[in-house]
């Protein structure tokens, strides 16, 4: 098994139960730095309680100037973070540098007519040939128009839970805002900036691997309407190497992503397609997962055909085809994804939040040796939870499942990176320095990279870790 391989890490064997509170196991410079955090949080405790701010059920946007005002928040965005499991490819850049970048794009154009069929309002879009269509407005026309206009765009890009009111379906706000930047991050030029973007956004908040639920779209430009997937592919491939210039240890993987509204003839496709790419790419693609609303769409055991062709179609191409499924993502007491989960095939769980109410899965969950990918601030910005001290991954961590700190769709909720997820589970949840240091040890353990690049990712996450607590000694 390649998780006890790799207990070794700053030079001391560490327990692999999360919760279990050796402090010998750490160095010294690593109990200094668990009593600073802790000093940090009960300073910003202290704090938040003078400004009567409720830090653990606040919308992430009222929290975030204090946040960002805080020690801790430095402390952690020089924390290296290991990787982010979790990720989805239309939610990832910061949505003010997407508006200033699509402003430079004279083609770039925004919708300002009533919602329809093929547009939304707010909606941005390049029109690589002939004149735009009826209702849309130049972007750069439209931020000109008055000094409000890119504060009201922003908020059409970013889901603010404090803005939402209790007849709003969350779900059909939060995917509004993916299709409002869905055709512009389609157009070719564009697609290259915003993922140097958002690698670049990940690399300086101290992430060294990326994996993302990709779904292949549309991808076009003024030669060309609409380019295979190995374009896209060889764009990412190609923005990957010119990260590595910079930063070695940097890495890329993506998960082919179809989506749960679809019936199983079209997903079965999609299965298919993912097999054809990861037999060619298998360096970038290395498994498959559906996405979208669990409580408006089909169960996971829906799609059981499709589940039950794996076993054949991995004999027919020769590789195999782990499976990463979101599941348990959901309010509603009849939801039974988890247990329709096909364990055999699969090797982290999106999200997970139900698993605390199915003991018998949770279970299953540690035999299988699944990571449960958590997301704490998408989790309460989408309403799965108010008070983020009663987080289901308390129970999880608790229990002795591994989890690792994602975001899902940072870019959605208006910001970058992953240091903002590890403030407020730190402050909400009994994290220590060994219990951090477990959470990051596992998003590159239960990552998926080869066994090989697992091991350069540990080497090099041992020596940035080490390099990181040495320099909060001093
Ligand atoms: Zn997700």
């Amino acid at each position: 098994m390649v998780k006890s391989t790799f207990v070794f890490f700053t030079g001391l064997i560490i327990s692999l139960s999360v919760y279990a509170n050796d402090s010998t196991l750490l160095t010294a410079q690593e109990i200094s730095l668990d009593k600073k955090l802790s000093n940090l949080k009960n300073e910003l405790l202290a704090k938040a309680s003078q400004n009567k701010l409720s830090i653990y059920s606040s919308s992430f946007t009222q929290l975030r100037p204090f946040i960002e005002s805080s020690e801790l928040y430095k402390l952690f965005q020089s924390m290296p973070k290991g990787g982010v499991l979790h990720l989805h490819n239309g939610g990832m850049a910061n949505p003010k540098w997407l508006i200033n970048a699509a402003a430079k794009y004279n083609n770039c154009y925004i919708y300002i007519g009533k919602d329809n069929s093929n547009y939304i309002y707010g909606q941005l879009v390049v029109f690589a040939k002939g004149p735009a269509p009826k209702d849309f407005l130049s972007l750069q026309q439209y931020l000109k128009f008055d000094k409000n206009a890119a504060g009201s765009l922003l908020k059409l890009l970013t889901l603010n839970r404090s803005d939402l009111t209790d007849y709003m379906d969350t779900w059909v706000e939060f995917e509004k805002r993916f299709k409002r930047v869905g055709m512009l991050v389609a157009y070719r030029p564009f697609f290259k900036e915003y993922y140097r973007e958002a690698f670049n956004e990940l690399v300086k908040d101290q992430v060294q691997h990326v994996e993302i639920r990709y779904g292949f779209g549309k991808l076009f430009d003024e030669k060309n309407g609409n380019y295979p997937a190995d374009t896209a592919i060889a764009d990412l491939k190609q923005l990957v190497a010119e990260i590595q210039n910079t930063q070695p240890a940097f890495t890329l993987k993506l998960i082919y992503s179809s989506f749960k509204f679809l019936d199983t003839t079209a997903v079965s496709e999609k299965l298919k397609a993912a097999f054809e790419l990861k037999k060619k790419y298998p360096e970038l693609i290395t498994g498959f997962d559906l996405v979208a609303d669990e409580a408006t769409n089909h169960t996971v055991g829906y799609y059981n055909p499709v589940w039950n062709s794996i076993g054949a179609l991995e004999k027919q191409y020769g590789i195999t085809m782990p499976l990463y499924l979101h599941a348990g993502e959901s309010s509603s007491t009849s939801n039974t994804n988890l247990a329709e989960v096909p364990f055999q095939y699969n090797k982290r769980i999106g999200h997970g939040l139900n698993l605390v109410y199915f003991p018998d899965i949770m279970q299953r969950v540690k035999t299988a040796d699944n990571l449960v990918e958590v997301s704490p601030i998408s989790n309460q910005e989408l309403n799965y939870v108010s008070d983020l001290r009663n987080h289901p991954a308390r129970v999880l961590l608790a229990n002795g499942v591994a989890c690792s700190i994602n975001s899902d769709d940072p870019g959605v909720y208006g910001y970058d990176g992953l240091s903002y997820d590890f403030w407020v589970a730190f402050m909400a949840w009994d994290l220590d320095v060994a219990r951090l240091k477990k959470l990051i040890t596992n998003s590159i353990v239960y990552s998926s990279l080869s066994e090989e690049e697992k091991k350069t990712a540990l080497t090099h996450l041992s020596k940035a870790w080490n390099k990181f607590v040495d320099s909060e000694y001093l």
